[in-house]
């Protein structure tokens, strides 16, 4: 009898329900939970793939020291001797961890109550900052807390579904087959996209804004000012619910139409119809994603969107809100738990001294954070200038994925002390470890994780543990008790840190705060094997059954009002005369991330085979590169060599490259060795969509 267990993918944001099946022989398949509320059964071709990647092949089975095999108690020993050191001598902001939005919210708990709690450093941040921190930065300014109002049967509701900076069809596949499906289903629901590439997303549009990069802060604007004098504006609401709007209008409205033309690059007809379009229809969802947190004006962009809903009252309700796509599957799993270097857990502000208060009484722990840490870019540059001496990273990999990727090798080379946890032997990054710890992966971990829609749901384990391998969050208990701090981090299963997470999240520990599972809190280890995939909130002696925020009001500002945000359209040409093409990176159908799991599938690898630059068929011409030919993208950071693909669903005057490869493939394939470390200076997300380089045919000569 071939047994069944219910996990949870652990590739995109959209966080589907899969059941995986092991036969007698060992053999493993999944398909799509029929009974998961995000997916309903489907998966797209990277979950559908996933029992192709889950061999043992490249696995670290073993502690290493210095390319050795050793024991575990000998590698922990060294990681916590080589941190207490590095404490002792420099202070507590000398270490960080810096790992991912692949950890289940149990790791990140422990990692983030490690670092703030005993440590005492802010020094903990995340992929994920590179994939949805302006989102988060965006939701706090205006809504007072990280707090995503809707849900996906939203987008299935909405008359109008606007994605921007979202190639959907590609990226969030599952929620996309659900609008798709709805479109159908409803041939007057309108589909607008704004990218300024004509992606496989557009194939479903009514609507498709090429849109210069970084030109959506004076769009938005745009539409703020038309909303305000429109009847769709929402006097109620704003008097009743939020602050600022005047401050916000006048800004908008001092937005000429010629400098929105000049600064979106979209002809005026289509200005027009994109603001009738949501003028007229109630029912609107605002999806973005990468395309808008990935600026330089991430967090504005953010408000200038959520400015249109509050200014409509067009949230919380059935059909109708901003909806922030998280790239991760567990992004929002590690904001929950303070998994970013400015915020404390349970969603509470690091920079609030009550907060700190409460964390620390809660966890009884001897020192708290004082302050924010180190962001992604800022911490690597720590680590380069000889601030940071000893690094932990988990679970990621940045010497492919961080925008300045030669320059965050250097600094991994040359840091005194790196302990690497990887589920791989052999990255980019870890061969640059003084101690390898090996991890578990999909299919062997057990925990939780939470989607886009705040859907929190069990990854269960189904494969023997192989090796050696141990859970991150043993591994950083472990290595804490050796730091001295045994009862802290006496954990022996994932759900007695769930419990523990769920219960300092609860009202009593966190005050007022939009973040409380306080229901689950001191759950028992049987109910949490049974958990069934539930949103948050779901407060004390509640049943899971919030699903909106915000259509009354209710805010998590102190007043309980939304804050509308006076943004101002940046400068969104970088280019110039050594340097005249725009790289915009970004994401392909079937690889995930730097393709250490998907790389694997040979199904997968078919369908894009090797790395490439989308280029438009002119300018093509005039550079003299030909369809096919190898190209090179350089930038004052770096230098990539790949493919050409010329095709006009790539707009002239930029490049698009996808940034899954690495040089284990070709020399020169990671493309963000080229990508600038310029980031949003709000929240700290790098600008991977606009990119000043040059591009020419690649000579080996
Ligand atoms: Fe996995 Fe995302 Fe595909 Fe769903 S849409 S199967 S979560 S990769």
């Amino acid at each position: 009898m071939a047994a069944e267990v219910k996990t949870t993918c652990p590739y995109c944001g959209v966080g589907c329900g899969v059941i995986a099946t092991v036969d007698q022989a060992g053999a493993v398949s999944v398909k799509g939970d029929p009974e998961h509320p995000s997916n309903f059964g489907r998966l797209c071709s990277k979950g559908s793939a996933l029992a192709e990647t889950i061999d043992l092949d490249g696995r670290l089975l073993h502690p290493e020291i210095e390319g050795k095999q050793s024991g575990w108690d000998e590698a922990l020993d060294l990681v916590a001797r080589r941190f207490s050191e590095t404490i002792a001598e420099h202070g507590p902001d000398a270490v960080a961890f810096y790992v991912s939005g692949q950890l289940l919210t149990e790791d990140y708990y422990v990692a983030n109550k490690l670092m703030k709690g005993f440590i005492g450093s802010g020094n903990i941040d995340t992929n994920s900052r590179l994939c949805m921190s302006s989102s988060v930065a965006g939701h706090r300014r205006a809504f007072g807390a990280d707090t995503v109002p809707g849900t996906y049967e939203d987008i299935e509701l909405a008359d109008l579904v606007i994605l921007t900076g979202s190639n959907l069809a590609w990226c969030h596949p599952v929620i996309y087959q659900r609008l798709a499906a709805a479109k159908t289903a409803r041939p007057n629901m309108r589909i607008v996209v704004i990218d300024p590439r004509r992606t496989m997303t557009c194939d479903i549009a009514d609507l498709h804004l090429a849109i210069r990069p970084d030109g959506d802060v004076a769009l938005f604007m745009g539409l703020l000012a038309h909303l305000a004098t429109s009847p769709a504006i929402d006097q109620n609401y704003i008097g009743a619910h939020t602050e600022g709007f005047g401050d916000a209008f006048a800004a908008a409205a001092a937005l000429d139409i010629n400098d929105l033309l000049e600064r979106t690059g979209l002809p005026a007809m289509q200005i027009r119809e994109f603001f009738r379009l949501f003028e007229t229809t109630p029912k609107v969802v605002t999806c973005y994603s990468q395309g808008v947190n990935q600026s330089s004006s991430g967090t504005d962009k953010v408000n200038a969107i959520l400015n249109c809903h509050l200014a409509t009252g067009r949230i919380g309700r059935p059909g109708m809100g901003p909806f922030s796509l998280t790239g991760q599957p567990n992004a929002m799993g590690g904001r929950e738990v303070g998994g970013l270097a400015n915020m404390l857990a349970a969603h509470m502000a690091i920079e609030n001294a009550e907060d700190r208060d409460r964390v620390q009484r809660f966890w009884d722990s001897p020192v708290i954070a004082a302050k924010p840490g180190l962001k992604a870019v800022d911490m690597f540059q720590a680590v380069a200038d000889g601030r940071i001496k000893a690094l932990w990273i988990m679970a990621t990999n940045p010497v492919v994925s961080m925008p300045d990727a030669d320059s965050v090798e250097n600094a991994i080379a040359a840091c005194p002390f790196v302990v690497v946890s990887d589920i791989l032997k052999e990255t980019d990054t870890t061969r640059h470890a003084d101690v390898l710890l090996p991890s578990l992966g999909w299919g062997e971990k057990d925990g939780t994780v939470t989607n886009s829609e705040r859907r929190i749901s069990r990854q269960r384990p189904f494969l023997d543990i192989p090796g050696d391998a141990r859970a991150d969050w043993w591994q950083l208990a472990e290595v804490g008790r050796r730091m001295g701090f045994a009862a802290a981090f006496d954990f022996d299963a994932p759900a007695a840190i769930f419990a523990e997470h769920a219960a300092l999240s609860a009202f009593e520990n966190n005050g007022s705060r939009d973040f409380d599972i306080g229901a689950r809190a001191g759950m028992s280890g049987g109910a949490y094997d049974e958990l069934s995939p539930f949103q948050w909130p779901q407060a004390a002696g509640t049943e899971p059954n919030t699903t909106r925020f915000f259509a009354e009001g209710g805010f998590f500002h102190p007043d309980g009002k939304a804050r509308f945000v006076a943004v101002k359209p940046p400068a969104t040409d970088r280019t110039n005369a050594e340097y005249p093409f725009t790289l915009n990176t970004g994401r392909i159908r079937d690889q995930w991330h730097t393709m250490t799991r998907t790389g694997k599938s040979a199904r997968l690898s078919a369908h894009i085979a090797e790395p490439f630059a989308e280029i438009h068929p002119r300018d093509a011409i005039e550079t003299g590169i030909s369809s096919a030919g190898l190209v090179e993208i350089d930038s004052p950071h770096g230098k990539a060599i790949v493919r050409a693909l010329v095709t006009d669903r790539q707009a002239r005057g930029g490049i698009f490259a996808p940034m899954h490869w690495n040089d284990q493939f070709a020399a020169r394939a990671r493309i963000d060795t080229v990508v600038a470390p310029i980031t949003d200076p709000i929240s700290g997300q790098p600008a991977s969509k606009n990119v000043a380089v040059a591009v020419r045919p690649f000579s080996a000569t």
